[in-house]
């Protein structure tokens, strides 16, 4: 079989190849700890389960509109204009299978072969994967690790040029939890007015905050015209495997998207919208219990991390990640990964899973059980520690 040349552009994410080695080792017998994949490891909360159920036995079970169910749509409007101060109605939403379709969709639909899209790195590789896959050039923008992650507005005007047609935002930030600060925003969203960049801003991990805000930049001046955010309910409700994502975004590039829908999914699935609904329209008590959660393993996380010699690690802000520097060690991030893995049995991610400014760093997942989080630390402690005596 020949393959289309665009699939060699196509990558796919270290965690899910990670996470099979380490369940592979665990087939084996051996103990392993799950510091890889980046989802909750609560269940999704019972009254959600409940409206899925009950959605099925109701007949919820047919098509709907590519678009997605008209009514979750005008509900996702409205809780996202009161809960992030989105100024959208329904026609600017569009319900997909996971946030990911999102970004796949804008990409197919807003990028020409030789258009070049900013990428501030470290990144969620799937941005790089599909920009590449759509034929578009990535320019990466690295991150400033002297300040906490921040995105540097001199690095980025300095790779903005003619053929700059999009930017891609990620706040709070995987892999690095760090949030961007509103004057950050500001400052891009001057860049990209004056530029007429579209901005792609991924949002899914907004609902986990630790401290202070994390705006969107749809809400600043003539932003909301020119950006796409990327939000869904994989992670603020616990609900990865269901596949309920959405976008925000000007209306004429939600219709384009819903086009795509149609030709690709057909539709998100009607129950699982249903779902949706409930998890919107419920009880939010579950939701800040596990935020709660998660902060308080975010000290369980850091406190471990700070005491293995030659390692230090910023204070996360949001999401569940945490990214340490481990230099220390004089091992590049894939042979420390693959150590951690075979030697100490705890899954952990190279940082250049994040692209090449993730030398030197380890992603840590903290959706993980306190005690596992301190046994796979200690594990870690001894190994690293041994390294850096060495
Ligand atoms: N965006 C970021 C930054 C993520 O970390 C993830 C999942 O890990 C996604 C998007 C994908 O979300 P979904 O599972 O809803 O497609």
């Amino acid at each position: 079989m020949r393959f289309a040349e665009r699939m060699g552009r196509l990558t796919t994410a270290a965690s899910f190849d990670m996470l099979a080695r380490g369940r592979a080792l665990e087939a084996k017998g051996r103990s392993i700890i799950h510091l890889g994949i980046g989802e909750p490891d609560f269940d999704t909360p019972a009254y959600i389960r409940r409206a899925a159920d009950e959605a099925l036995s109701a007949g919820h079970t047919h098509y709907g509109p590519a678009a997605g169910l008209p009514e979750f749509r005008q509900l996702i409007a409205a809780t996202w204009r009161a809960r992030r101060g989105l100024a959208c109605e329904a026609a600017n939403v569009v319900v997909t299978p996971g946030a990911k379709p999102v970004l796949f969709f804008a990409m197919l639909a807003l990028l020409e072969p030789g258009d070049e899209v900013l990428i501030p790195s470290p990144a969620f590789p799937t941005y790089a994967s599909v920009a590449s896959f759509v034929g578009a050039r990535v320019v990466n923008v690295p991150l400033d690790a002297a300040r906490g992650f921040d995105l540097d507005l001199a690095a980025l005007r300095a790779r903005i040029n003619s053929r700059s047609r999009m930017l891609v935002l990620n706040s709070p930030h995987n892999p690095t939890g760090a949030v961007l600060p509103r004057a950050t925003l500001e400052g891009v969203a001057a860049l990209a007015r004056e530029h007429d960049l579209v901005v792609v801003s991924d949002e899914i991990y907004a609902g986990m905050v630790y401290e202070g805000e994390s705006p969107s930049i749809a809400t600043l001046p003539g932003m909301a015209e020119r950006t796409v955010v990327v939000d869904g309910f994989s992670k603020t409700y616990a609900m990865t495997g269901w596949r309920l994502g959405f976008g925000v975004m000007a209306e004429p590039l939600a219709r384009h998207m819903a086009a795509l829908m149609n030709n690709s999914n057909s539709c998100t699935a009607t129950f699982v919208q249903k779902a949706g609904e409930a998890a919107l329209t419920g009880p939010q008590d579950a939701v800040a219990a596990m935020v709660a959660e998660f902060r308080a393993r975010r000290e369980v996380v850091l406190d471990g991390l700070h005491a293995i010699p030659g390692v230090t690690c910023d204070r996360p802000s949001g999401a569940f990640y945490a990214f340490p520097r481990v230099q220390g060690t004089g091992l590049a991030s894939v042979e420390l990964a693959d150590r951690l893995l075979e030697e100490a049995g705890v899954v952990t991610l190279p940082g250049t899973g994040f692209g090449p400014e993730g030398e030197g760093y380890l992603r840590l997942s903290y959706a993980n059980s306190p005690e596992n989080l301190r046994e796979g630390l200690s594990r870690m402690h001894r190994l690293l520690g041994s390294l850096v005596r060495a």
